[in-house]
């Protein structure tokens, strides 16, 4: 499978968080996943997150679905009063194979280094989009 497409837009780097930007890809023009995450190892080298979602957790009374943070119940209201784990989040798109996450991850990162390079040449710094 190839990645057909790329677009990146990076963040402003701060020490405080790892995360470089966000991107975009398209494979083979038919499919395409947006919201990966591009984030800086300790080591400086750049990797792909794939889009993922907290995973829900269930109220003791009610036995209703809710979000670990959520303060009340939003099925029964009740009060959240048991401590819960931390937020736990699970990749909702990433690719099975190591071959297509090696394809995805050399050409967004490839894209990011392209687009960094590209704005400190124009003196330009890159926005922080959130
Ligand atoms: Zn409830």
């Amino acid at each position: 499978m190839k990645v057909t497409f790329v677009s990146v837009k990076p963040v402003r780097s701060t020490r405080f968080t790892r995360l470089r930007g966000y991107a975009s890809v398209e494979l083979m023009g038919e499919f395409k996943i947006i919201k990966l995450r591009i984030i800086e190892k300790s080591d400086g080298r750049l990797y792909v997150v794939y889009p993922s979602i907290p995973e829900s957790v269930y109220c003791d009374i009610c036995g209703g679905k809710r979000f670990p943070k959520d303060r009340y119940c939003p099925s029964c209201g009740v009060e959240c009063t048991i401590d819960m784990p931390k937020t736990q989040y699970r990749e909702i798109a990433f690719p099975i194979s190591g071959e297509l996450n090696r394809k995805i991850n050399v050409a967004v990162v490839r894209e990011y280094n392209k687009i960094v390079a590209q704005e400190r040449k124009n003196g330009t710094t890159h926005q922080n989009k959130g």
